[in-house]
């Protein structure tokens, strides 16, 4: 197998994973079942992070075909795909992010697929507990909250939120009470799911760093200081 480059879910670092990290087993079955020959697909990816070494868990199943040789061989794409662990494309994100946030997101994306509605109205809810905790504004209306921090965000994180809520519903979606529940395209949901994921990011773990940083740069100093008055 040729090395590929993957994000872990669990420590989101960025690995390099090859044989010695990757797993995958088939097995096929008919049992003269209305659809024919069906494959299923294991895939095991272990991080080689060695602070992680989590594992992520994926199941596929695939239409079979026999391929010149009278092998079965899976359709080029799956007809159905669970992600098994962690469930769902979840980010793991550290214990110092608000529960509540944490559990709105993670339910958001549980049923991003299900129902992109439900995901978008957790989503929603979740950037306006960020907004609330983070920046400390509380307003009816979750567009008159987002446009209330346009001059505090960097413009980088300013734009990435201007452009999701202009796409399809969701801008309508920001613009209605919190409660309403507004159709939206799994697409839609998606982006939003990566809005927030961008969004915890840059607020509570940056901040957290630049805060861990500074107090070890304070802690050097005092010990510095410590040393030469002694
Ligand atoms: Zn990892």
């Amino acid at each position: 197998m040729m090395n590929f480059s993957w994000r872990c879910p669990f420590c989101n670092h960025d690995v390099t994973i090859g044989e010695e990290n990757y797993s995958v087993n088939e097995f096929h079955f008919c049992d003269n079942n209305q659809h024919g020959h069906q494959l299923i697909i294991t895939e095991v990816i272990t991080c080689p992070n060695p602070e992680c070494k989590e594992y992520s868990l994926k199941l596929s199943i695939y239409d079979g075909k026999l391929d010149e040789f009278r092998q079965f061989r899976a359709e080029s794409r799956p007809k159905k795909t669970w992600q098994l662990i962690p469930e769902a494309e979840t980010k793991i994100f550290p214990e110092y992010v608000p529960a509540p946030i944490i559990s709105d997101y993670q339910e958001a994306c549980l049923i991003k697929d299900l129902s992109p509605k439900a995901s978008a109205t957790l989503a929603r809810r979740c950037l306006q507990g960020m907004i609330r905790d983070f920046w400390g504004i509380q307003k009816d209306r979750l567009i008159d909250e987002i446009k209330a921090i346009e001059d505090k965000v960097d413009p980088k994180t300013w734009q990435a939120i201007d452009a999701v809520r202009k796409i399809g519903n969701i801008g309508a979606h920001m613009e209605k009470d919190i409660n309403l529940i507004v159709d939206v395209e799994p697409g839609e949901a998606k982006l939003l799911i990566g809005l927030i994921e961008t969004l915890i990011n840059d607020w509570y773990i940056v901040k957290h760093n630049r805060e861990e940083s500074m107090k070890q740069i304070i802690d050097l100093a005092k010990n510095k200081k410590n040393n030469s008055t002694k």
